[in-house]
């Protein structure tokens, strides 16, 4: 563990809140530090109010954030002496102490602050910090695991015996600093929780946590508990696209809603997964008990759903008996899923949960095995962590529900995804919540987005054996195929039938018709595993119904592709698969139309750019987005019940009305 601090970046946040923005972000960036919105931080500022009077500020991290990006609004401001006053009250509920630090913030619009600002407040420092590191919790994760902590720092930390974060663990923590806190106190070690670190000024407190931690590293270091050997190299079982599938549409069963499955099969997971007593350490429990919230208490071993669902309803129904309060039980669908085949595959409502639980797992990994070598992993027990799966400030978010996005924890592929209409149906296709595969043959659909639930890969979509291992990438990634755009095409510059060479007829067959057959038929048994079932929109083309000469290539080709959906449809119907088809016209925001070539067109009709743009009955102009818009909603419950219908894009043409 190193430190990050940078003088001279530091001298460029000049006030003590911009100090704790630095060096919170310091700390969110180390992984092994905090993950995903785990740790909080806090500054005390003496502040005057707008009558005039001093008071004592607790600026603490507030709800929503991320220490890794955390701003200066991120902090909420909350009167002190209140927060004083609370600690003395003999309880508290977590909905009277939220509402609390709510009524006694002095900025209206600031976001809740952390559970944990009471415990803030108790601390007699400027800044605070907490983080739950990989190294701490391994150390008190273990069956002697506080001996361990004590022998580790003496006297510079007080050690807390683990208490549910909230109102009971800053009670515990100003008792115990009242009572044991001497001036060589540095911090405290939370057991089975995390650390927290406090000093005069930000420096001082996120040099301490880094010490502390360093001292936790070296110790597992000392004790050949460190370093974890590289794992042996495992055989490639070749595609799991179909199995993974198979288990997601049986999650998203248990789920009661679609979900998305991540497998990761790195040597590191195959290992652990391959492990002789797997059974043993990885049934007992999250690192820390925040993880449980998005991991839930244990990884699903192998794809024995029915039994995970029936264990899950036996724990809850277990537990809850013992509950302060009456509990509303969560779906009983596993998000981490061991297996040795699949690897370690996690489970999100949408893309980047799958991705979060993918990064906490990878940590567990590491501590459970660390833990392993220093004398046993023992996590806290079932009641303890159902207390904080089923706190009482979850299970009110849980009773405000709100409505997730139309295509969540769907999946879509489409082809052509780099330009034109299919660069924008991946685009209203994230806006609806769907991940999506982008295919295309030029490298830019790589980077068309940066974010977890895009993955794009270059392609050429002629190739069927490029499009199978597209598809297994796209499957490891989100686990299934819900929907699927066919755009990808080729039209070819006008060419009359007595010029028209074979070469040119056989590349726009391949790419517009032959490409699509090849890609329908791959993606049919993943469409019919589809929870929500399969769903596939061909763009075709208004040459459809209305061809022009000089494109006997183009027409020909996208006449058959119509006439292959309609035949899918029928063919399909059975199985709840529908398919449906746009004919667009006179799109000109699409690669094909330069500005030259649009003049060119719109002068040997005799019109003007304008003018030509919109020569339709609507007179209006139809863009790659309208299509794409149209082609999203094709996929939703609007179009539920159509199936082999085609829509036309057009503005209204004459020859097709
Ligand atoms: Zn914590």
């Amino acid at each position: 563990m190193k430190s990050l601090w940078s003088q001279e970046e530091a001298s460029r946040f000049g006030t003590d809140l911009d100090l704790r923005v630095y060096s919170s972000r310091l700390l969110g960036h180390d992984p092994s530090l905090v993950l995903h919105g785990g740790g909080n931080t806090s500054v005390k500022i003496r502040e005057t109010n707008v009558l005039g009077e001093e008071q004592d500020i607790l600026y603490v991290k507030g709800s929503g954030w991320d220490l890794a990006t955390i701003e200066a609004p991120g902090f909420t401001p909350i009167r002190m002496d209140h927060l004083l006053e609370l600690v003395r009250l003999e309880s508290l509920t977590d909905l009277q102490m939220v509402n609390e630090l709510k009524t006694q913030q002095t900025i209206a619009s600031a976001p809740t602050g952390s559970v944990e600002a009471i415990l803030h407040a108790v601390l007699p420092f400027k800044y605070v910090d907490h983080t739950h590191a990989d190294a701490v919790v391994t150390i008190t994760n273990t069956a002697d695991g506080e001996a361990r902590i004590r022998r580790i720092y003496g006297e510079d930390i007080l050690v807390i015996p683990y208490v549910m974060p909230g109102f009971d663990l800053a009670r515990l923590v100003a008792e115990r600093f009242a009572a044991e806190a001497t001036e060589r106190t540095l911090g405290l070690v939370l057991m089975s929780h995390g650390i927290f670190s406090f000093g005069a000024t930000a420096q001082e407190s996120y040099l301490r946590m880094i010490e502390l931690v360093d001292r936790a590293e070296r110790y597992l270091a000392d004790h050949g508990a460190w370093d974890l050997s590289v794992p042996p190299a495992f055989e490639e079982a070749g595609d799991l696209g179909l199995e993974l599938a198979q288990l997601r549409r049986a999650v998203s069963e248990a789920a009661g809603c679609p979900m998305l499955l991540a497998s990761d099969r790195s040597a590191e997971a195959m290992a652990f997964c391959r492990r002789d007593d797997l059974e043993v350490i990885s049934q007992q429990g999250p690192a820390t008990p925040d993880h449980v919230i998005r991991t839930k208490r244990l990884p699903m071993l192998g794809r024995d759903l029915d039994a995970y669902v029936s264990g899950y309803r036996a724990y809850f129904e277990e537990q809850a008996s013992n509950a302060r309060s009456p509990v509303q039980m969560l779906d009983p669908a596993p998000r981490v899923i061991l297996d040795p085949q699949l690897g370690l595959v996690t489970c999100g409502k949408n893309a980047t949960e799958a991705c979060i639980n993918t990064d906490i797992y990878r940590h567990t990994m590491q501590i459970i095995q660390r833990a392993d070598r220093l004398g046993g992993w023992r996590a806290l027990s079932a009641a303890d962590i159902f207390e904080v799966e089923y706190w009482e400030l979850e299970q009110a978010k849980l009773r405000k529900g709100g409505q997730p996005p139309m295509f969540s924890g769907e999946a879509a592929l489409v082809t052509g995804a780099a330009s034109g209409i299919g660069k924008a149906c991946v685009a209203s296709l994230l806006a609806r919540g769907a991940a999506v595969i982008g295919l295309d043959l030029n490298p830019a659909v790589n980077n068309l987005h940066l974010r977890a639930d895009y993955l794009g890969l270059a392609c050429d979509v002629t190739d069927t054996r490029a499009l199978r291992q597209a598809l297994e990438l796209g499957l490891r990634r989100f686990g299934g195929l819900d929907m699927l755009i066919l755009d990808a095409g080729v039209f070819p510059g006008g060419k009359r039938i007595a010029e028209l060479d074979d070469g040119l007829w056989r590349r726009v067959m391949a790419v517009n018709l032959d490409a699509n057959l090849a890609l329908l038929r791959l993606c049919h048994p993943l469409l019919e595993l589809a929870p929500k079932q399969g769903r596939v929109v061909v763009i075709g083309s208004k040459n459809v119904p209305a061809p022009g000469p000089g494109a006997a290539a183009y027409s020909a080709s996208k006449a058959a592709l119509n006439q292959l959906a309609r035949v899918a449809a029928l063919e399909w119907g059975g199985e709840g698969i529908r398919i449906n088809s746009l004919h667009p016209d006179a799109v000109f925001d699409t690669g094909l139309w330069t500005q030259e070539v649009l003049e060119a067109r719109a002068a040997h009709y005799g019109m003007g750019v304008q003018q030509y743009k919109t020569k339709n009955l609507l007179k209006t102009e139809v863009s790659s987005r309208d299509v794409a818009e149209l082609a999203a909603e094709m996929c939703g419950p609007l179009f539920a019940r159509t199936t082999g219908a085609q829509v036309p894009v057009d503005g209204g043409n004459e020859r097709v009305v």
